[in-house]
């Protein structure tokens, strides 16, 4: 660790180097004020070969672009980049003070939280290690490449019964409410209508691909499986600067504005932890009006 850097001043810190961070910090290093972007290094979709969704990137893998998201950032002498984690973040004097994990303390004028969340996984043996794999959460990032082939829904609430009606645009689906959430009539009707089958066997585990063993030994077979888990922000570092935090139907998220400025001044968050995130092209999207927003309040205050 460099000690000028620590003891300098940035224009903006950016905590959360994945797509939304190395959005915003893009432009503000533009703007030519510097930006430091801390990051832990632990992107929500490194379980992916392939990122599909965004324009000009689609099916690359996410490790390449944000490989090289990193490369053109730090090509402007102006952005710096730490592999760090920060622990703790409070108002000082001038801003705001960060302490990371390992020791170093860095003060900012301005922070951008981009700091994403971490997703629940249902405790269903065989899911885990084929996250990401055969088993996801958006069918608009990996429906497509299931071929029109046989879907599961894993169930657990409402929500579950919206994402098995979506799911037949993408192939066969079967809503696995695994003696849980049973959906009513109408529902049920719904279901049928888009030709979704209902089994509410409960489920022992997951084997193979994507095959889904019932507790009473039956095997039944999918191309993928889809899960509408909950998440939890990645830091408390929001909640210790005071943002205010609101729950949505899967998870909290940090609460902003239009220009993606939270209730503390002089803070904004982009990406996953806001309620406009949820996919790549939105980090990059938003992330880039909370950097724009970010220098303009440097300016005008
Ligand atoms: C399995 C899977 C596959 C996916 N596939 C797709 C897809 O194909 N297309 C698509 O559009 N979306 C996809 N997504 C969604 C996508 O991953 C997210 O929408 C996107 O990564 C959000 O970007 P972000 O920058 O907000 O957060 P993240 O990408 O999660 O990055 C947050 C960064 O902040 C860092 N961080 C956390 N805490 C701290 C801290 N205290 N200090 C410093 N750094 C910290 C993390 O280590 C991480 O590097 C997928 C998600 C999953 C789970």
């Amino acid at each position: 660790m460099n000690s000028e850097t620590s003891s300098m001043l940035f224009d903006v810190v950016v905590i959360g180097g994945s797509h939304a961070g190395q959005s915003a910090a893009l432009q503000i290093a533009r703007a030519r004020r510097r930006v430091l972007v801390i990051d832990a290094g632990a992107r929500r979709n490194r379980f992916a070969a392939q990122s599909h969704g965004v324009i000009g990137l689609d099916g690359r893998s996410p490790d390449a672009i944000a490989a090289e998201g990193k490369a053109q950032l730090l090509a402007y002498p102006n952005a710096q980049w730490r592999a760090d984690s920060v622990v703790r973040a409070e108002r000082s004097d001038a801003g705001y003070t960060l302490r990371c994990a390992s020791g170093q303390d860095y003060r900012a004028r301005q922070l951008v939280l981009a700091f994403g969340v971490v997703d629940e996984l249902p405790e269903l043996e065989g899911l885990e290690e084929r996250w990401g794999e055969s088993v996801f959460h958006c069918p608009y990032c990996h429906g497509y490449e299931l071929d029109r082939g046989r879907i599961g829904v894993l169930g657990g609430g409402p929500l579950s019964y919206l994402s098995a009606m979506l799911m037949p645009e993408w192939g066969q689906t079967v809503f696995l409410t695994d003696g849980g959430y049973e959906p009513d009539e109408e529902q049920r009707e719904a279901l049928a209508r888009r030709g979704v089958e209902i089994v509410r066997d409960r489920i022992a585990r997951i084997v193979d691909r994507a095959t889904v063993e019932l507790a009473d030994g039956r095997r039944i077979a999918f191309d993928g499986l889809f899960t509408m888990n909950r998440f939890r922000l990645s830091s408390p570092v929001a909640e210790q600067l005071g943002c205010a935090i609101e729950e949505g139907p899967l998870g909290p998220y940090v609460r902003t504005d239009d220009a993606m400025e939270t209730s503390a001044p002089g803070v904004f968050a982009c990406g996953d932890i806001t309620h406009r995130g949820g996919t790549v092209a939105l980090a990059i999207g938003n992330g880039a009006l909370a950097g724009i927003a970010a220098h303009r309040k440097l300016v005008f205050g």
